[in-house]
């Protein structure tokens, strides 16, 4: 095991929490040591769910491992079921129980418990957190979903995917119920997020399944397929275009017309990206890592619809690794595959984009390096749980991407601003209001700073300015306009330049910005 600051991704026994936790009447039972308990605090304190998870761990100590482990496991195992009487039980071992080998599934079949055992073996060694979630929720599916009668309708889609500390899972269902409402399909259920066992039984009633989150999902949705002949889309709909898209594909598999309403464009994105001034979008070079998913879909976002430039692309996620390579091929970029946040800080530093968008690691990197940053992926962090609506997918969700990615942009210009503004006599925090009229006047106003004295042996004469620089100039906002012109002009003046360029003028800018 590779010991580390951070990690992009827990042992796989925290992806089954993410899959216990997300639904209801599943207990989880985690032959484990006493200090692997610390797994609750990511749901109870990054994700701020009012309640733990559903695990129960042995936590045996040291001096338990001479005795007899596997009588604490099947105790254990008694207690959960008396005490929470799930309708499931899911039964494993983290890293640590799995050394001891004391085979908490055959040990949990043994106490014939009137509910399902699902067993989980999950090499903590070879796999990590999102192999974990996926297994899980392929093990529940295959051991509670009922094969449907022979000839018996099939009516609406499955969501499959969402689970607790995923990345806007639970914004990201409700904008997706309510387009399929908007084409007229029902959602069947939608698991592991807020499903029960019985609910996972049902799932063979519905057509098709709709895969929200490969990484999670698609192992049992390929499972569905093969066993109930159940279609699953495979568009992700993360970007306006995307989402047009997945619209398509799952109106073409419900067989279903796409209204009129759905078909025009249903995001302020396109419009909001096409109207920004080109100086915040076109050409902004953007580095992007994250899990497969979320990354290779917001590489096609930034480069299709808001005009940046994809100058690095990677993921953690080494299972969906061959995804990301296809898209980097696509980018004309080198795939950065990794879980090691040294590796890819290094690539940030090399690589200097303006812009970059990942996970919570990228977010501390991007802010160490001073450059923008949007966090775009799993892991997050407790701010990546919103009290607002904020999904990620369908077309608000490409609202949400054009604010999160854009805005961190424009802060250049307004600390631009700042700067130039700092000192400003009628910009100060004692200015009076301009709007107050006279009684403004009344209001004190400080004497402005006072200006260095130029050297005697410095040119009078204004410098004059070249005709492309007072056209960039026009580019300035008028209400700092004046203001940028008078300090550029004293800035040429001091290095005795007589014809201000567009060099000159981002000089300045520069300058006064410090
Ligand atoms: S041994 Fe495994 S479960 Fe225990 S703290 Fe380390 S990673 Fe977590």
């Amino acid at each position: 095991m590779q010991l580390t600051l951070w990690t992009y991704e827990g042992p796989p026994h925290v992806g089954a929490m993410r899959v216990a936790t997300a639904m209801r009447g599943v207990h989880y039972l985690l032959h484990a040591p006493q200090g692997d308990t610390y797994a609750d605090l990511l749901f109870t304190m990054i994700e701020r769910l009012p309640r733990r998870p559903p695990v129960t761990y042995t936590t045996f100590q040291a001096r338990d491992l001479g005795a007899d482990t596997a009588g604490l496991f099947q105790q254990a195992a008694r207690d959960a079921y008396a005490r929470f009487q799930p309708q499931a039980l899911l039964v494993g071992a983290s890293c640590t129980a799995e050394l001891i080998q004391d085979d908490p599934g055959g040990l949990a079949q043994a106490l014939d418990l009137p509910v399902p055992v699902i067993p989980l073996e999950l090499p903590a060694y070879q796999r990590k957190e999102n192999y974990g979630a996926s297994e899980t929720f392929y093990q529940l599916v295959r051991a509670l979903a009922r094969r449907p009668a022979e000839g018996a309708p099939r009516r609406g889609c499955n969501l499959l995917g969402p689970t607790a500390l995923g990345f806007r899972h639970r914004d990201d269902v409700q904008e997706i119920t309510g387009l399929l409402l908007q084409l007229g399909i029902a959602v069947n259920v939608v698991a592991p997020l807020e499903a029960s066992p019985a609910d996972l039984a049902r799932l063979g009633e519905a057509a098709f399944n709709v895969v929200l989150y490969p990484e999670v999902a698609q192992q049992a949705a390929g499972w569905l397929q093969r066993q109930f002949g159940q279609p699953f889309t495979r568009t992700i709909p993360i970007g306006a275009k995307a989402t047009q898209a997945f619209v398509a594909e799952v109106a073409a598999l419900a067989g279903v017309p796409v209204p009129p309403a759905l078909q025009a464009r249903a995001s302020r994105a396109p419009w909001y990206s096409q109207s920004v001034d080109a100086t915040y979008l076109t050409g902004k070079r953007v580095f992007i890592f994250g899990d497969a998913t979320h990354a290779v879909a917001a590489a096609r976002v930034a480069a299709e619809e808001l005009g940046f430039a994809v100058v690095g692309l990677g993921t953690y996620s080494r299972e969906f690794a061959r995804d990301v390579r296809e898209a980097a091929a696509h980018h004309g970029v080198a795939p950065l595959i990794t879980d090691d946040y040294l590796e890819v800080e290094a690539a940030v530093a090399a690589l200097q984009p303006d812009l970059v968008l990942g996970t919570q690691m990228e977010r501390h990197i991007a802010k160490r390096l001073g450059i923008p940053c949007a966090v775009i992926s799993a892991p997050v962090h407790v701010q990546d749980f919103p009290a607002r609506h904020s999904p990620q997918m369908g077309y608000e969700g490409a609202n949400v991407l054009f604010d999160t990615w854009v805005h961190p942009l424009m802060m250049g210009l307004e600390e631009h601003l700042l700067g130039m503004f700092r000192g400003d006599f009628e910009f100060h925090e004692d200015a009076p209001a301009s709007h107050l009229g006279h009684a403004s006047a009344s209001m004190a106003v400080p004497e402005p700073e006072p200006q260095p004295d130029l050297p005697e042996d410095l040119p009078t004469m204004a410098a004059t300015w070249a005709p492309e620089a007072e056209r960039e100039l026009h580019r300035v906002p008028f209400f700092v306009r004046g203001k940028a012109r008078r300090n550029t002009e004293r800035f040429a003046v001091e290095r005795g330049v007589m014809t201000i360029t567009v060099e000159t003028l981002y000089e300045a800018k520069a300058h006064f910005s410090r």
